[in-house]
């Protein structure tokens, strides 16, 4: 899909570059044994290590580099077997060592890349420049206390990793994909919840705009936005203004910036401070970070299949199309359901199932698969009904909107309304019989050369049987009477 802005000046193309923050999911912090978890009491999961004592030294928290590691074979980038801590110095309330420790010249994991498949199909690839190492800082609350502001640590010290794309999205819609492709490897690997609400997720969105074939000009930076949608919305706005910018004469300054999707326009911050302004150097407390290309090994033996080879496996194994493939590898719990369906049955109308009629009445319901009504094994059940004829496709229907009701089994429900599909040709022909006998004038018609009728007949004994008779069957017996 191609997406320009045209302007008084000529077309114009979008340059974005997006920098996501990713709270790495572990028990403890990075450099201390307080907990990690979400939430809690303010002040309760603090170490005097995340609080800046004084003499307070760090020690690093091995499971967090394996989560950057796996995070870093997922995205299919190089691991760096040697990296470095760096102090970034900057003063705020809620950073109380004055300092985040981050990597800066030696990340732990360089050049990668994603795919990313767009709505008409188009794959294209985002290049990964490097993914780092960092904590998080505390969070200042304002609004406990009419005069006084407060600290909470709890966040302090949390690893993160910040992942930084290179400048090869080129639209709003490309943004979104790359974001929900990130997402998702990431809930794969379970190195990160990728949850936007509670911020264990966040992204810098850099924009520029140029003219095709010209390099790259000034890019603004929009900070911390927090949610797929509203990445996308400020896209579409800072480019927007850009173009007038440029367009009026004057130029794009490299600045921070603050979307809000309120009024959905973004606002300056803070002119862009340069990287020396935050004094970075190596932290004396740390020793360079060396890991083992055998342990890189082992952990890449143990990861879980990606939702690219997933997505090739469904495709090949069940031959069922591209698109139908990557609903289903969305997320590993639908992924898992599907499989359990489609096990040993007609894979193609498991994957219609689920797909379809399922994912539309968790929809309607507000359900995830995870509480789906129906569980992948009583699906099956149903499809084995179809399986052995005992019902048509028709009635399947029915039955399927009784098991999301009642939660009973397809054969429960079948023996229960008596739905069970008529073989028996007697009966059949019987009720063909009847029907053309009352619709003598149709039969008139059909056989005076209009065809179209014949669904008519159809329906009208299906009507007749109440839906159960086996279509095949009642295909033939009028056939033959016509
Ligand atoms: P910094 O370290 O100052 O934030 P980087 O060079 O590391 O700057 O780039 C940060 C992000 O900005 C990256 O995601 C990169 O892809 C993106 N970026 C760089 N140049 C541009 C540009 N001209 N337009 C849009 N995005 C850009
Ligand atoms: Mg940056």
């Amino acid at each position: 899909m191609s997406y320009t802005i045209e302007g008084k000046t000529g077309t114009w193309e979008i340059v974005v570059g997006l920098e996501v923050h990713a709270q790495i999911i572990s028990h403890s912090k990075l450099f201390s044994g307080a907990s990690a978890s979400y939430g809690g009491e303010p002040n309760t999961h603090v170490s005097l290590v995340d609080a800046g004592f004084p003499g307070m030294l760090p020690v690093l928290n091995r499971e967090c580099v394996a989560q950057a590691v796996r995070t870093g074979l997922g995205l299919r980038a190089r691991i760096n077997l040697e990296s470095r801590f760096d102090r970034k110095n900057y003063f705020y309330a809620d950073l109380p060592t004055g300092y985040q420790i981050s990597q800066f010249t030696h990340p732990i994991v360089g050049e990668g890349t994603v795919e990313i498949e767009l709505a008409d199909g188009t794959v294209r690839h985002i290049g990964i420049t490097r993914l780092h190492i960092e904590q998080d800082a505390g969070k200042s609350m304002h609004d406990q206390d009419p005069a006084r502001s407060f600290i909470d640590l709890n966040r302090a010290g949390v690893a993160l990793m910040e992942i930084v794309s290179e400048p090869d999205i080129r639209n709003p819609e490309e943004a979104g994909a790359y974001l929900r492709k990130l997402r998702q490897i990431l809930r794969y690997l379970g190195t990160c919840d990728g949850n936007m609400e509670e911020g264990s997720m966040r992204a810098d969105v850099n924009v520029s705009v140029r003219k095709a074939g010209e390099p790259f000009r000034t890019r603004c930076e929009i900070k911390n936005v927090n949610s797929i949608r509203y990445v996308m919305h400020a896209i579409e706005v800072e480019a927007a203004r850009q173009v007038e910018v440029w367009e009026d004469g004057g130029e794009v300054d490299q600045e921070t910036r603050l979307f809000d999707p309120a009024r959905n326009e973004t606002r300056s911050l803070r002119s862009k401070e340069d990287a020396h302004d935050y004094r970075y150097f190596p932290d004396p407390d740390l020793l360079p970070l060396v890991v083992e290309q055998e342990w890189v090994d082992e952990l890449e033996r143990a990861l879980p299949e990606l939702p690219d080879d997933k997505r090739d496996r469904f495709i090949r194994q069940y031959g069922i199309p591209r698109y139908d493939a990557s609903v289903l590898v969305a997320e590993q719990a639908i992924a898992d359901y599907y499989e359990e369906v489609a096990k040993g049955r007609d894979a193609r109308l498991a994957a219609n199932w689920v797909t379809g009629d399922l994912f539309g009445a968790l929809n309607r319901t507000g359900r995830t698969i995870q509480d789906s009504p129906i569980s992948a094994q009583a699906l099956g059940g149903m499809l084995d009904l179809m399986a052995d004829k005992t019902i048509n496709g028709k009635i399947a229907k029915e039955v399927f909107e009784d098991m999301l009701e009642t939660g009973d089994s397809a054969a429960d429900i079948v023996e229960r309304k008596g739905l069970k599909q008529v073989t028996d040709t007697g009966a059949i022909d019987a009720a063909v019989a009847d029907v053309l006998a009352r619709n003598a004038d149709k039969v008139e018609e059909y056989r005076g050369g209009k065809d179209r009728l014949f669904g008519f007949f159809v329906g009208q004994v299906m009507k007749a049987m109440a839906g159960k008779a086996n279509p095949a069957i009642v295909n033939e017996a009028l056939k033959k009477v016509l």
